[in-house]
């Protein structure tokens, strides 16, 4: 059962627990506004106590990218720290992944748009943890506001030398700039963002190497996504100890939820870790469009992630363990709700629809593997097939599963299977009634 932290009900955060105290923009978000909240506050301090010590807070506060991945990032940001790193010539880099592009996410976006400087100072600190002078922020083509207010806060942040040369007065030097991408989704794949922060065709490269051994320009990288680095500097402040107080063990922090769907008010809301899904809808959302006897199903953690049906909502926390125990994943935290007026078979074949368009194309089982799964589901929602072909398509997700350059496919298929393991009734019956109107269909029959 989630512990109870900091005193509090679980999953009741406190205003002046949240990292994040400006989304919706209800503030200013230029510097004087960033200050009154608490940032640039002593980070010439932080950064003068240098890398070790930031990566070791940043172990020791738990946490977990928030990317959608929940690598460790403490861990991750001491791949760039490996024995006789300083007498390698080469220039360092931070990259920050703002191209937030899955599906239902869109929580970077407040954070870009309300707090732009938290992100910047965050850079600084998560810099300086890495031995790098400069960070790339690639923000999503889509984001003119975000990418506005970023640079608007840069400008700032050097007039006032917070960054550029002597960055707060600390020695140290850093530099920041945006980079905006064109709209490809798989431009947030960090190896394909590489290549496109390069100039070419965003396209992913194999890993190994990694990007923290070969990364942008050939240069040692680590790309971490805009929550993250952002949170960093609040961590430092606070101390681990306070954030790795939320939430439970190996999931511990607060974390910003998006929740869209068929809610009375969707949101972007900063929770604790762990808090029952339930609870998070029904705490911040007002509760399921016509009551939570109405729930149809719920996607937790973007559009790539396996759904939920209602009955595995009730208990399940959001956190990386419950759900990857309830068959499914926290993703990046997006949470899409379905009530039960939700064309389950439609959606998924949205879904899969957008993974055929936004793939690549270079791995076969990617590229055929999505144009097929696509192909399929449009016809099942017509009901046009045999329930023999839910198997096949089970059988294809599998082999696109694990099998290809990047995790798209992944993505691909695991929404797919969740639908098949939770939903297979509701694409026979379609599948019967269309038969009983229209005949047999041809076993794998062409739409
Ligand atoms: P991943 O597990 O391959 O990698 C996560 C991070 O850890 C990467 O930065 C990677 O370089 C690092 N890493 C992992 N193993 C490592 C090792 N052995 N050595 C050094 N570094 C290592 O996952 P991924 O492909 O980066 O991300 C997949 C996730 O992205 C999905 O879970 C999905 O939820 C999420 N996603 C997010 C968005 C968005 O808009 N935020 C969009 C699409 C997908
Ligand atoms: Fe491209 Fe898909 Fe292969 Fe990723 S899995 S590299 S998107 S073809």
């Amino acid at each position: 059962p989630p512990q109870q932290s900091h005193g509090r009900q679980h999953g009741s955060l406190r205003d002046q627990d949240r990292i994040f105290q400006n989304a919706y923009m209800r503030h200013d978000h230029l510097l004087k506004g960033a200050m009154a909240r608490g940032d640039w506050h002593r980070t010439k301090e932080i950064i003068l106590k240098g890398h070790d010590w930031i990566i070791s807070q940043m172990k020791a506060s738990g946490m977990r990218g928030r990317g959608g991945a929940g690598f460790p990032s403490g861990l991750k940001w001491s791949f760039m720290l490996k024995p006789g790193w300083e007498k390698d010539p080469r220039p360092r880099y931070l990259v920050v992944n703002a191209d937030e592009g899955e599906p239902g996410t869109c929580k970077d976006r407040e954070i870009m748009r309300g707090d732009p400087h938290k992100l910047i100072e965050g850079c600084l600190v998560a810099g300086r943890a890495m031995g790098a002078n400069a960070a790339y922020i690639y923000v999503r083509g889509e984001f003119y506001t975000e990418a506005a207010h970023l640079q608007e806060a840069i400008h700032e942040a050097y007039k006032h030398g917070l960054i550029g040369k002597n960055a707060c007065g600390s020695g140290y030097d850093f530099d920041v700039y945006v980079h905006k991408g064109a709209g490809a989704y798989i431009c947030g794949e960090e190896t394909a963002l590489i290549e496109s922060l390069e100039g070419k065709q965003g396209k992913p490269r194999l890993k190994p190497p990694f990007p923290a051994d070969v990364g942008v320009f050939g240069c040692p990288t680590t790309v971490a996504n805009v929550e993250t680095v952002a949170a960093a500097p609040t961590i430092m402040r606070r101390g681990p100890e306070w954030f790795a107080g939320f939430g439970r063990d190996k999931n511990q922090g607060t974390k910003l939820f998006a929740i869209s769907g068929h809610v009375n008010n969707p949101c972007v809301v900063e929770e604790e870790m762990s808090i029952p899904l339930r609870e998070l809808i029904e705490r911040h959302c007002g509760g399921v469009r016509g009551g939570w006897d109405n729930l149809l199903g719920i996607v937790p953690g973007g559009s790539s992630v396996p759904i939920l049906p209602a009955n595995k909502c009730g208990d399940v926390l959001m956190d990386f363990d419950s759900l990857k125990d309830a068959q499914s994943s926290l993703g990046t935290g997006a949470v899409i709700v379905m009530d039960k007026s939700t064309d389950i078979v439609n959606a998924i074949s949205r879904f899969a629809k957008f993974y055929k368009h936004e793939s690549c194309g270079q791995c076969t089982p990617c590229r055929e593997g999505t144009t097929w799964v696509a192909n399929m589901m449009e016809r099942f929602t017509m009901g046009r097939g045999d329930e023999r072909e839910l198997d096949m398509m089970w059988e294809l997700t599998k082999q696109m599963e694990g099998h290809t350059i990047c995790a798209l496919a992944d993505a691909a298929a695991w929404p797919v299977q969740g639908a098949l393991r939770h939903f297979r009734p509701e694409f026979e019956e379609r599948i019967q009634q269309y038969r009983s109107i229209n005949g047999p269909v041809l076993y794998g029959g062409k739409l």
